[in-house]
């Protein structure tokens, strides 16, 4: 009875969630309310990143992880209960975070798959800031190329026992990932997942980091309120102190060192390309070939080409080296496991030290070679859904467009980003 008096009274004097928040000089929880974040990765990170997003009443979430939860999640994991065992952690995360909020107009789209090959630019091009959670440097590498092309403000949170290290970036105001990164360490991860042919491997051996709840928890709170920080930023409310980025945050538990780097601009980084202008289309990644085609040039009044951005090698067909068997393959790169590759005849395969020939064309940029190719959907050729492609004038190469596959909007971000212009 006491506990209902106190809220009846809580409500007669207006109190809300964020009474204490609003006390800081500067916070504006009308900021925090509108703001979009996409969180890469649910796993022990992600978890305190949403529930810390989530009880600040941040307006629109994205959650996005190809992984299911195990039983080692539950010790460090708010969001996952011992019944959620098996699921998929990015769609429990997601229900978790939106139980929690204490944002009544709170929205949130999950993905569950490889946001390398799966998910499309489009989604980062929408949302205000990008907090990774992650557990890799080649997954880290390409959010950090996206965040990149739309000039997102990237803040990376990694842990290493009771250590931990939050980067802040925004390219070109400062520094990328990618240029703090070792391009040896990034070159060892790569033959860990992958073959000499650039096929995945199955079932890699991934070294789980040793760590506990408690340092995941310090490396998220200090992920979301350099990222409330931003968001006042990005909204034009000056800070006492602005975020910095091109900054590493490093903390060490064991003997409380804090410390802070600058991580000054590599002027060779790969990842260092904007696009500045992208043009929504009513495209969709079930959009054949020819279809795709065929609306880009009724738009534009010309022949396109279209690539995409950063790789659309797609394997026609492998050859065995020992007995020349020829077979059809028709299927993206990155979607490929070294395994797959395997003759029949010689009953042997790329994964046990047996490396195929094999013909991978650049489908989007030259003339198609294979007619057939034309009635394959966007999808199929390796193009996620609501992604952002470069189409060139055929024959002037210098007349280059960025054009999004916004017809995929209601499929990709139902939620949080449903009314696009072509919805
Ligand atoms: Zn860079
Ligand atoms: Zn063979």
């Amino acid at each position: 009875m006491s506990d209902m008096k106190i809220t009846i009274q809580s409500s007669e004097y207006g109190e809300t969630p964020f009474d204490r928040a609003k006390l800081i000089s500067w916070w504006s929880q009308d900021v925090v309310s509108s703001s979009s974040v996409l969180v890469v990765g649910a796993g022990a990170i992600g978890n305190e990143t949403l529930k810390n997003l989530a009880l600040l009443g941040v307006g629109k979430m994205f959650v996005c992880d190809m992984d299911t939860i195990s039983v080692s999640n539950l010790s460090r994991t708010v969001l996952f209960g011992k019944d959620d065992v098996g699921k998929n952690k990015a769609e429990v995360a997601a229900k978790g975070a939106l139980r929690m909020s204490n944002n009544p107009d709170c929205h949130i789209d999950y993905f569950v798959g490889d946001i390398v090959n799966g998910l499309g630019h489009g989604v980062f091009r929408r949302f205000d800031i990008v907090l990774g959670c992650l557990d890799n440097m080649l997954t880290r590498a390409n959010v950090n190329r996206r965040c990149c092309l739309f000039q997102k403000p990237y803040l990376d949170a990694g842990i290493s026992g009771l250590g931990l290290s939050l980067n802040a970036h925004r390219y070109p105001e400062s520094s990328c990932l990618e240029c703090g990164m070792d391009s040896n360490d990034v070159a060892r991860e790569r033959m860990i997942r992958y073959s000499c042919d650039a096929f995945k491997k199955r079932a890699i051996q991934e070294g789980h980091a040793a760590t506990v709840l408690v340092s995941t928890a310090i490396v998220s709170a200090l992920q979301v309120q350099e990222a409330i920080k931003a968001l006042h930023q990005l909204n034009g409310i000056a800070l006492e102190v602005p975020v910095r980025y091109g900054q590493k945050y490093y903390y060490q538990g064991m003997n409380n060192l804090f410390e802070q780097m600058t991580v000054p601009i590599k002027e060779d980084c790969d990842a260092h390309f904007t696009i500045d202008k992208v043009i929504e289309t009513p495209l969709s990644s079930n959009d054949t070939l020819k279809e795709a085609l065929t609306t880009l040039k009724g738009l534009f009044g010309y022949d396109c080409l279209i690539d995409t951005y950063p790789d659309s090698a797609f394997v026609t067909k492998a050859k065995c080296v020992s007995c020349h068997k020829e077979i059809a393959v028709n299927r993206p790169m990155g979607e490929i496991y070294s395994d797959e590759l395997y003759c029949p005849d010689c009953q042997k395969s790329d994964a046990n030290g047996y490396t195929p020939e094999y013909t991978a064309i650049d489908i989007f940029s030259s003339d198609i070679p294979h007619d057939y190719l034309m009635d394959y959907k966007l999808e199929r050729l390796g193009v996620p859904p609501l992604h952002v492609l470069t189409v060139r004038e055929k024959g002037n190469d210098d007349n280059i467009k960025y054009i999004e596959l916004t017809g995929d909007l209601n499929r990709v971000l139902p939620n949080t980003f449903e009314r696009g212009s072509y919805a």
